[in-house]
């Protein structure tokens, strides 16, 4: 499994006012993470762009150390890594970015190391913040690559994870994404996201127009309320179980996918599948940060 995208230094507040706690984190990365955890049993691996320097292989030793496969990162000595800030007023999370020139965004600039990267996979999983940060010709780039994969058999995943800020405008954004989707076997949107910037009436109407562009299988998100989905001729709503508390939603999303895709090629059917992806969102929901630590067999009935 290959996950291509952004992973970012995060800085996060501790407990005495000025300290800060360094770690990695990044949509796609997150997924990698979690698929670590829950395949140890598969090669995941991470493509993406690093610097040279310290904090560049700090990230490369965090990423290894996770037990993901770092042979497809590119290095390039002249840039370094995204970096954000969280700050937190009385309880109140916002984030302060500085990713406009961070290596991440030529990841897919050498188109032998690419296609390379993606004929090792059998299933390759990308999002639209992937798509985002590229320039116009590595995003063409990368969408050709991916469905050639694809006409070769890939199974392609893509969740539109829709960041208006980090693209031009709104057309943009809807434009490219809906051409991330067209590449895709598997869309794992979320609701409230894709109501507001494509004006989806319902759970349906975003699994249609996905399943309109070519997708087979469309998983809908909804917070707490039920997923929707439509795998081949099935389709139908999982109630996400209920949380007593809810501590951070980071991640939660990318943990869901990510326990989608670890299912895939098993026997289980998508409605078990999908209730399995909404324990693991469930427990990272009442954790903080990102990446929370787990333990796979919790997951089971
Ligand atoms: P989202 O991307 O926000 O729609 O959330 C992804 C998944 O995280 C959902 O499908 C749920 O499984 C889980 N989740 C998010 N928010 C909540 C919540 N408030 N209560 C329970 N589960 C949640």
């Amino acid at each position: 499994m290959l996950a291509i995208g952004e992973c970012m230094a995060e800085l996060a507040p501790l407990d005495r006012p000025g300290d800060y706690h360094l770690g990695f984190a990044g949509d796609t990365f997150n997924t990698a993470w979690y698929l670590a955890r829950l395949r140890p049993d598969v090669t995941v691996s991470f493509l993406t762009a690093i610097g040279t320097d310290s904090l560049s292989q700090k990230m490369r030793a965090a990423i290894a150390e996770a037990g993901i496969d770092d042979s497809h990162i590119r290095t390039l000595p002249e840039r370094t890594v995204g970096l954000y800030l969280i700050s937190l007023d009385r309880g109140e999370r916002s984030f302060t970015y500085w990713r406009g020139q961070s290596a991440a965004r030529h990841l897919a600039d050498d188109p032998e190391a690419l296609a390379r990267a993606i004929e090792a996979a059998d299933l390759v999983y990308f999002s639209g913040i992937t798509l985002a940060i590229l320039e116009r010709e590595a995003r063409d780039r990368l969408l050709g690559t991916l469905r050639r994969a694809r006409e070769a058999g890939k199974r392609v995943a893509f969740d539109p994870n829709l960041r208006p800020r980090l693209w031009t405008g709104p057309e943009e954004m809807t434009e490219t994404v809906m051409r991330g989707a067209s590449v895709s076997d598997i869309a794992l949107p979320s609701f409230e996201d894709e109501a507001l910037w494509f004006g989806d009436a319902d759970p349906e109407a975003t699994a249609d127009r996905y399943r309109a562009a070519s997708v087979e299988t469309v998983i809908v998100k909804n917070g707490a309320d039920p997923v929707h989905f439509r795998h081949g001729a099935t389709g139908g709503t999982v109630a996400v179980p209920p949380l007593s508390e809810v501590v951070d939603t980071t991640a939660a999303g990318d943990s869901f996918n990510a326990a989608i895709l670890a299912g895939l090629d098993g026997e289980e059917a998508m409605p078990a599948l999908i209730l399995r992806a909404c324990r693991l969102a469930g427990i990272v929901v009442r954790g903080k940060g990102a990446l929370v630590p787990f333990v796979p067999a919790s997951l089971a009935d």
